[in-house]
């Protein structure tokens, strides 16, 4: 090929030399390096666009549809409900598992080593988180994106945190769909994690089939400031951090949940929950929990409680489907917006007593 010096220039400004002339060059010259690209917008995707995108698990297409269930927007809420439903036929075949302990008992360093266990065993492993403060604040109790960092970068699994905005229920809401979105994009296993400090365990136990609670050693007569009701929801609990001298203290605490759960309720009738100790950072328990998760999932799928579960599960996601969609069109509407103002304040001037004021509201809700 012709050097670029030594041909003729095409053109060159009056009273300039050749450092100003002009070269043309052609088409076939040019490289996807020499050619500067203008920034672009993401181009916007079709339903269709989305749903053979997840269907062919493209990660990059998965996420921007989990924005799409994620976003406020009342356009975005039609587009995510129009792909939910195309992608529904594909869903349901994976495991749920829930996880949930305080902060800093070890939930991330668990799932992670956990989740490597699992893609080295071939499975296509998805980490969803519902984080009760980021619903209510900016701070996070799970934290931020650098949790899980070997996870992350495992080609089979996939980690999307927390929803950042709304209440619990939306946000539970959002996780169930993007739960939902995983599974057609064939991810086999789900992990939803929640921190165990309010009302977003019960919410991930009824999108779960399993449902693991993580405690520390050594706590286990005051049941540590875990509510009990978190214990008579968990399937199995892990003693985490069960390395070195806490190995021993550990063994005490399982024992005295093991014995404390021969008194509590269970979830799963007939089935008392497994107290089993772990050290996520040295990796002991781990293949055994998923043993024990596996032994579960076969109990419950011969006794049928699997299949009610899931399909009441699917009664909770229409509930909080239609509780969200009742609150977004009466919120919406302005001159109901209004009333509501109105009321409030009167009712702060002690002009009209709360009972009432309510069934005002309702009489101006169905007159529209
Ligand atoms: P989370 O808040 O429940 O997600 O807890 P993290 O996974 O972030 O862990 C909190 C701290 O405990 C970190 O410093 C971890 O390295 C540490 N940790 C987690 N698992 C273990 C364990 O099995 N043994 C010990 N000794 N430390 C652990």
């Amino acid at each position: 090929m012709q050097k670029e010096e030594t041909k003729k220039p095409e053109w060159v400004p009056q009273n300039n030399n050749e450092a100003f002339a002009s070269f043309l060059t052609s088409s076939e010259n040019k490289t996807e390096k020499n050619i500067i690209q203008k920034p672009q917008k993401s181009v916007s995707l079709s339903i269709e666009d989305y749903e053979k995108g997840i269907l062919l698990s493209d990660r990059v297409i998965l996420s921007r549809a989990i924005t799409l269930i994620e976003s406020n927007s009342a356009q975005h809420t039609e587009i995510a409900q129009n792909l939910i439903e195309k992608i529904l036929p594909y869903t349901g075949k994976s495991i749920r598992i829930g996880i949930t302990g305080s902060p800093g008992v070890g939930k991330s360093t668990f799932i992670e080593a956990l989740g490597k266990y699992l893609t080295g065993q071939g499975n296509k492993v998805a980490v969803l988180a519902i984080d009760p403060s980021s619903t209510k604040s900016k701070g996070s109790i799970l934290g931020d994106k650098t949790r899980m960092e070997e996870l992350a970068r495992d080609k089979n699994a996939f980690i999307r945190p927390s929803p950042s905005s709304g209440t619990l229920g939306g946000v539970a809401r959002k996780t169930r769909e993007t739960m939902l979105l995983c599974e057609a994009a064939g991810f086999n296993i789900i992990i939803i994690e929640t921190v165990g400090v309010g009302q977003s365990e019960v919410t991930v136990r009824s999108m779960v089939d399993y449902f693991l609670v993580l405690l520390l050693p050594g706590a286990g007569d005051e049941l540590q400031g875990i509510k009990k009701g978190i214990i008579e929801l968990a399937d199995g609990i892990i003693i985490n951090k069960a390395e070195g001298d806490n190995f021993y203290k550990a063994q005490i605490t399982q024992a005295s949940y093991r014995n404390a759960l021969h008194i509590l309720s269970h979830y799963v009738p007939d089935f008392i929950p497994t107290v089993s100790i772990a050290s996520a950072i040295t990796n002991l328990g781990i293949i055994e929990s998923w043993a024990e998760i596996e032994k579960f999932l076969q109990i419950v799928q011969q006794n049928n409680f699997f299949q009610k579960q899931r399909q009441k599960q699917l009664l909770d996601w229409f509930n909080s489907l239609l509780n969200e969609a009742i609150h977004l069109s009466l919120f919406s509407n302005l001159s109901i917006q209004s009333n509501i103002k109105q009321i409030q304040q009167d009712i702060s001037e002690l002009k009209i007593n709360p009972v009432k004021a309510v069934n005002l509201i309702l009489k101006d809700i169905f007159k529209n």
